[in-house]
């Protein structure tokens, strides 16, 4: 069986496990969960883990150093930040038309008012400031992975601008590289095991009743996630990055099944750069520098969720927006799924956000929170894929132009 099939298989049994023990044995879930489940799936996350910050900094550093003259590094950097911006912008573009269109909070939807908790909104412009690191080592002791990526794209700028002088320590990053995927492999073979606890330790504890609740706003969201897809993650593959959708989803998909199982961007890293590369061919310097750097600030998922949520929120406590409210949702969204760190929950942290700019209550979030875990695997899947589209872009265009370049007579 390929890895994909018996990861598949995981999940299902998870289900299934899950199931039975919520409806049928609900007093064998805790003491199962405790001692088999729950340990089982952490030590799955925190194998992959173990090896974001080092693949982060080794990837980062490399595919910076790689791309020797700082015109190309110009161009693939503002190539990447213009696909995340426009994907971004056009995924809470269709979340919001969705959410006005079929309504997801009319009807006769109860406020849990008991739920509401008070969550303050993280400041942004202060993230924005952050992003350079005064102690990089704190950064990658703290996970800040912003910081990191900062000092990353330091380090290899110098790289390729010192060029000779610092080959030695090139090759040792190369080496570093080749040790860190050879790992991810190796964490890889365990996945199956992994994603069956993490799955069942969900359902298992939520069962069908969770998602029941708040089943149209659950089901919208996932809805906009596969357009989002299908309109415009299949057509760019196919027209900008001249790649079958088909033969990307094939190679892709390992990495989307642990996006969903994790729920994490930062820990599927590992191997989504690596189905990147090895499935899809895209160069290393690319999957390097696109990759890393979409995990943490490009989430067309978390987008859509916010979108989909601040007009559910909107209707369920009977305000209608105006054009300039949806304007700054549009404006806000984008900005909070930036600022969203690719672990599990950060997105409907950063909601909060969102909702303050249009002036609705930010306890409201708990009428989604709810359903959030399983909101997330499925929008941590699509955030990850949105970054391996764009890598599959630039690296495609990249390509072209050198070609081109290649055949002028000089
Ligand atoms: N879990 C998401 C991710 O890692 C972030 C979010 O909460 O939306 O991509």
């Amino acid at each position: 069986m390929s890895l994909t099939a018996r990861i598949l298989t995981g999940i299902g049994l998870g289900i299934v496990t899950g199931l039975i023990l919520n409806f049928f044995l609900p007093d064998f879930f805790t003491p199962l969960n405790t001692y088999v489940f729950e340990p089982l799936g952490k030590i799955f996350v925190n194998l992959i883990k173990m090896l974001v910050i080092p693949i982060v900094f080794v990837s980062l550093v490399l595919g910076t150093a790689g791309i020797s003259e700082p015109k190309k590094l110009g161009r693939i950097g503002i190539k990447t930040i213009a696909f995340f911006l426009a994907t971004t912008a056009i995924a809470i573009f269709l979340a919001l038309v969705a959410a006005l269109i079929f309504k997801p909070g009319v009807g006769n939807f109860q406020l849990p008012a008991e739920d509401f908790e008070a969550i303050e909104a993280p400041p942004v412009m202060e993230t924005l400031i952050n992003m350079i690191p005064t102690n990089p080592i704190t950064a990658m002791a703290e996970e800040a992975m912003l910081q990191v990526i900062v000092f990353s794209l330091f380090v290899g700028f110098a790289i390729a601008r010192l060029g000779e002088k610092t080959n030695g320590l090139k090759k040792i990053f190369e080496q570093l590289n080749d040790i860190l995927m050879y790992l991810v492999q190796l964490v890889m073979k365990y996945a199956p095991i992994g994603a069956f606890a993490l799955i069942a330790t969900v359902i298992g504890g939520e069962g069908l009743n969770g998602i029941a609740a708040m089943f149209k706003y659950f089901s919208l969201v996932v809805l906009v996630l596969i357009l989002h897809v299908l309109i415009v993650y299949c057509p760019a593959l196919s027209i900008l990055g001249r790649m079958n959708p088909i033969k990307f989803f094939k190679g892709f998909s390992s990495a989307m099944i642990v996006a969903f199982s994790t729920s994490s961007s930062n820990a599927t890293l590992p191997v989504s750069m690596r189905a990147a590369q090895d499935n899809l061919g895209v160069s290393r310097t690319v999957s390097g520098f696109v990759q890393p750097l979409g995990a943490t600030i490009n989430m067309d998922g978390t987008a859509i969720m916010q979108g989909v949520a601040t007009v559910f929120i909107a209707q369920i406590v009977g305000q209608d927006l105006t054009i300039a409210q949806l304007l700054t949702v549009l404006l806000t969204a984008t900005l909070a799924s930036i600022g969203t760190a690719g672990a599990p929950g950060v997105g409907v942290i950063m909601l909060t956000m969102v909702l303050t700019s249009v002036g609705l209550p930010v306890e409201a979030i708990a009428l989604v929170l709810g359903v959030d875990r399983l909101v997330d695997m499925f929008r941590t899947a699509v955030n990850i894929t949105g970054d391996a589209v764009c890598a599959v872009i630039v690296d495609h265009s990249e390509r072209r132009l050198e070609q081109t370049n290649a055949n002028i007579p000089i």
